[in-house]
């Protein structure tokens, strides 16, 4: 076998790519496109192309996979010196801890949660701190709805406001970023930023371009399988969907009570439907349907090489505002100097907070991505399976039910996308559902099961 094929292997048939683009960015005979299950992952332009060992080696770094760095190192580097900043073991570095939101202008309500991501690259050009932000926007491509895209100007920024939970690759605007000189802003998710670090450590220009970058917290990547299974359950069938909003705030409810709004041709009108997120099968973010594998082995919950890292306030003194608040963790001085004039100039409006709180908006994704990764470790380790190297050892200590409930996301997320492609063929959503149901329902009887014990645990206890 050859290096490369030995590389590809390991880490896209392995379903260990995220799908960032990073190989099409290091390698002209590499691009990304869509698989059939509407993920992205990197395929070779020609198949006999012979890959000299330093190119194999390319590909090594730019993967996070494989790569010698991990989120520790770089962030390090980047963060260490940074005057007054202190270190978390789950949160990383930060200079500054924060929930709030964005008062000024639109920005909240255009927004997914408090409106910082758009309102922190708006400010970075504003203040001539970049010349160019790169950002997620509706795509007119054929085939896809979401993509990257490169904009100079205010309004370029605030067309890329709202969460795309939506496969996107950042492959053709780096090279852009390439070959046009300039400062920019990116904004993305952990394995995103992480492998742009990488990229930036094999390219110097990559390095001096790259200004700042903008992170999100990402319980999951998911394949556009989820955003058309939505849509289908709103009555627009696969291929016609023209776009949606996955987070429109609903006023009178509590922030985490959002809902789609989808648009396309419904008999053969084109007709936009809206519908409560909770109402839709697949809304359960723990179960994880039509999630990309890989988003089970990072431990980076954080985005903890990003310079400020951006969630959702999922707390509940903050989630009854149905307009959202965002979680900041700040680490970057010169938007650290943007945050603190924001607060000055009543621009923003947030609460200095503790690493506990920020901790504790994201416990269950700590508890799955970080910590029972262990598990999964193990169960690659035990099957003799290769396993990319992580900050967290392979490990079964965890309860039995807990185990049960690892076994049981790692079924839905092999199963699922095979159930999606038969309902597909049949042009049946209800096959999809009632397969899916079983699954969902065989994972609620674990959960029962776990309520159940710590009940027991806790009469037993009392009697003690
Ligand atoms: C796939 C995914 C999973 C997420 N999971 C969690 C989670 O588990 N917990 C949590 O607290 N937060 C999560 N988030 C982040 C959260 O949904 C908000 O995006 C974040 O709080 C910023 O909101 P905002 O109102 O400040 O941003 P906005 O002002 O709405 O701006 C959002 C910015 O993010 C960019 N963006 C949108 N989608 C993507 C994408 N797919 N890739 C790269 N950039 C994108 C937009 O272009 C825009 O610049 C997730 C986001 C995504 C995309």
């Amino acid at each position: 076998m050859s290096d490369f094929a030995d590389i590809y292997d390991k880490i896209v048939k392995n379903k260990y790519d995220f799908g960032t683009g990073s190989w099409a960015v290091v390698n002209d005979n590499i691009e990304m496109k869509f698989d059939k299950y509407g993920e992205y992952h990197p395929y070779q332009k020609n198949q006999h192309y012979q890959y000299s060992e330093a190119e194999v080696d390319q590909l090594r770094q730019a993967c996070l996979s494989t790569s010698e760095l991990n989120e520790s190192d770089i962030a390090k580097q980047l963060f260490s010196s940074v005057k007054g900043i202190k270190h978390d073991d789950d949160l990383g570095y930060y200079s500054g801890l924060y929930v709030g939101h964005v008062t000024e202008g639109d920005f909240r309500s255009n927004g997914s949660s408090g409106g910082f991501g758009t309102w922190i690259l708006s400010q970075l050009l504003k203040s001539n701190e970049v010349d160019f932000v790169i950002n997620v926007v509706e795509s007119h491509d054929s085939g896809k709805l979401f993509k990257y895209s490169i904009s100079n100007s205010l309004d370029g920024v605030k067309s890329g406001a709202k969460t795309k939970y939506y496969p996107v690759e950042f492959s053709e605007v780096i090279n852009v970023l390439k070959e046009t000189p300039g400062r920019y802003a990116i904004v993305g998710l952990p394995s995103f930023i992480m492998e742009l670090r990488l990229l930036a450590e094999l390219d110097p220009i990559i390095k001096e371009r790259l200004k700042y970058t903008v992170g999100l917290v990402c319980g999951h990547q998911k394949s556009t399988k989820f955003a058309e299974f939505l849509a289908w359950q709103c009555g627009i069938k696969p291929g016609s969907l023209e776009k949606i909003n996955f987070r429109k705030k609903q006023a009178d409810y509590p922030a985490d009570r959002y809902a789609i709004e989808v648009t396309g041709k419904v008999n053969g009108e084109t007709q936009t439907i809206v519908k409560e997120m909770r109402d839709l099968v697949g809304n359960d973010w723990g179960q994880g349907f039509f999630k990309v594998r890989a988003s089970d082995f990072t431990d980076d919950v954080m985005n903890e090489t990003a310079d400020i890292t951006l969630g959702d306030a999922w707390l509940p003194e903050y989630t009854q505002d149905s307009l959202g608040n965002n979680i900041l963790i700040v680490r970057n001085p010169t938007i650290q100097q943007i945050i603190s004039d924001g607060i000055r100039d009543n621009k923003v409006s947030v609460d200095a907070v503790n690493a506990s709180t920020i901790y504790r908006s994201q416990a269950s994704h700590f508890k799955h991505t970080k910590y029972e990764l262990a598990y999964r470790l193990f169960k690659k380790q035990k099957n003799h399976e290769w396993y990319p190297e992580k900050r967290i050892q392979p490990s079964s200590d965890i309860s039995l039910i807990r185990r049960k409930i690892q076994d049981q996301r790692e079924t839905i997320c092999f199963n699922i996308p095979k159930y999606y492609q038969v309902a597909l063929s049949k042009n049946d959503m209800q096959y999809f559902i009632n397969n899916a149901n079983k699954l969902s329902a065989q994972y609620k009887r674990i959960y029962l099961g776990k309520r159940i014990i710590s009940k027991l645990k806790r009469i037993l206890h009392l009697k003690n």
